[in-house]
């Protein structure tokens, strides 16, 4: 370890090391701990201080069991470290910097040379990171009864798991050890040097030429980020649209944003080799009939993510895994082995922040409690962080056919949303699948600068039962973008007056007169 320029505490490099990145690893992963002495038998030893594992040993903590939390690298995972909290607060920055660039537009004039400063953007991340850690830190965990280890945890046999020489035993066990950027089998892309979310928060200075292979959540986020602070992006996605998981209307909007934010998008693009030369990648890739070289100074490799099942002796306790899915778990969340449970990225198809906690919810539940908690019961919100969010739930169409499930779709557009005209925010929507013949919702999309916040209400009548009927009769302050989700209630109930209803309803009012 260089103390001067970084810190490896056995895995991630935490660069440059400034103040604040020494105060977040002094948290997550402080020089000098000590590992306790092992306290007998663990209710349970937890194997990976990410989100899910953090969430199962503080739970677990605080009801009285006596944990182990193993950490290999730093706590808080990804999410804190090279995830959510870094990435959210470039997007923040890139948002600011794209309300001074478009205030023209609104009536506001913005004085020459204004422009986004990278380093001090990656300064802000750095600082805000750190003092967030705080949360997540050894010195916390351990104030709150949790016994944190550093090193890489193993199972060894039936009831024990090893840690920097020391054998722990448990009665459960969980593992928590999510996952890490996909490779991609491309001939020259390992030896280029490609960055990943590991490495891409660590950047000093702008590349001047991204090329961002993956158009998934992660890649077009920070393909917007990257080309709003002002580099030259190109993202190379295979598919023939971005956000292959989401909404195709949806996933439109935001090739629309990517597009208007000076990003060139390729799909259908199918890479054949890269090569390194001095500073310069070169990516020779076909799409459609061309055959086409990319030339640029960085390239972020965001396709996907790969659980980290190895080396952690799965097979010497009968765990099964699947490299690319990961530990195989029922819906109780146990293992193949019913001592050993799992959560978060590393069994999970929804590999996010929010899903990991819910798991760790229910890990604790069915581990210490004999509970029947189901994961399978779980209802998932995910949210692409674009400008504008892409925000759903639940099943869209294409899922709904496939289960032969009838679905009735009610769409509202932002251009007709006072609040999103006002904002100059109208290229969105808010879309609500309901059960046919009923107005149960089953799944809806909202594309809109602030959808993430906006499908909490639809998540939340999804896990209660209420319908979009309902949601009608909820005064909606005006004017709010949100309340395009109640005029999907009284659209929903136009459709209840049948003309039989409209008769009787007729009669009544002549007779009335
Ligand atoms: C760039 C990016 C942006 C993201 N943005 C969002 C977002 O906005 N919202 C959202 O909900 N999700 C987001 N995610 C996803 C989110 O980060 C993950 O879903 C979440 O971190 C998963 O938590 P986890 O605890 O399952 O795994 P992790 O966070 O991966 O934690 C697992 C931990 O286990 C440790 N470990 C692994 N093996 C061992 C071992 N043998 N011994 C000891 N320790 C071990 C690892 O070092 C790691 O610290 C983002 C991810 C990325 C990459």
């Amino acid at each position: 370890m260089d103390a001067t320029t970084s810190a490896d505490r056995s895995g991630l490099i935490v660069e440059p090391w400034d103040a604040h990145n020494r105060a977040l690893v002094d948290h997550v992963h402080p020089a000098g701990w000590q590992n306790p002495r092992p306290a007998g038998r663990y209710h349970l030893v937890v194997i990976g201080a990410g989100t899910a594992g953090l969430v199962t040993a503080i739970g677990a903590a605080g009801l009285g069991a006596k944990v182990a939390l193993i950490e290999r690298e730093l706590m808080g995972g990804d999410c804190l470290n090279v995830g959510c909290v870094p990435s959210k607060s470039l997007l923040r920055s890139a948002r600011a910097w794209a309300d001074v660039r478009d205030a023209g537009r609104f009536g506001v004039e913005v004085p020459p040379g204004a422009r986004a400063s990278f380093p001090a953007v990656m300064e802000r991340m750095r600082r805000l990171r750190a003092g967030i850690s705080g949360a997540d830190s050894a010195e916390r965990y351990r104030k709150l009864g949790v016994d944190v280890f550093f090193g890489a945890g193993r199972f060894t046999g039936p009831d024990t798991v090893e840690v920097g020489g020391q054998t722990l035993r448990f009665r459960k066990a969980v593992i928590a050890t999510g996952a890490r950027a996909a490779v991609l089998p491309i001939r020259g892309l390992a030896e280029s040097g490609a960055l990943t979310n590991e490495t891409v928060f660590s950047l000093a200075a702008l590349p001047p030429r991204l090329a961002v292979i993956g158009a998934g959540p992660i890649g077009c986020e920070l393909a917007q980020a990257f080309a709003r602070f002002g580099a030259e992006v190109t993202v190379l996605e295979v598919a023939p649209q971005v956000l292959i998981r989401e909404d195709p209307d949806a996933a439109r909007v935001i090739e629309r944003a990517l597009l208007a934010d000076g990003v060139r998008l390729v799909l259908g693009a199918r890479i054949q080799m890269v090569e390194r030369n001095g500073a310069i990648r070169s990516i020779r890739f076909e799409a459609g009939s061309e055959s086409r070289t990319l030339e640029v100074d960085e390239i972020l490799v965001a396709v996907g993510r790969a659980p980290n099942v190895e080396g952690l002796g799965l097979e010497t306790v009968g765990v099964a895994y699947d490299p690319q899915t990961g530990v195989k778990v029922d819906d109780r969340l146990r293992t193949t082995n019913p001592r050993i449970f799992a959560a978060g990225d590393i069994c999970a198809e929804l590999k996010f922040t929010h899903h990991s906690d819910f798991q760790a919810r229910i890990v604790i539940q069915n581990a210490l409690f004999l509970g029947r908690a189901r994961a399978s019961a779980l209802i998932v919100p995910r949210v692409t962080y674009t400008d504008p969010e892409i925000a759903a739930v639940g099943l869209d169409e294409a899922q709904a056919e496939k289960r032969g499930i009838g679905l009735t779709t009610f769409v509202q557009k932002l251009d007709e949303v006072d609040r999103a005209v006002l904002d100059g925010e109208t290229d969105g929507f808010v879309k609500v699948h309901v059960r046919t013949g009923s107005d149960t919702i089953l799944g809806a999309t909202v594309v809109a600068r602030h959808a993430g916040e906006m499908l909490s209400e639809l998540t939340m009548a999804m896990a209660h039962g209420i319908g979009l009927g309902k949601i009608a009769r909820v005064i909606h302050p005006y004017p709010t973008q949100a309340d395009a989700i109640r005029r999907l209630g009284d659209a929903y109930n136009r459709t209840r007056l049948t003309p039989a209803v409209k008769r009787v309803f007729a009669a009544w009012l002549r007779w009335t007169r």
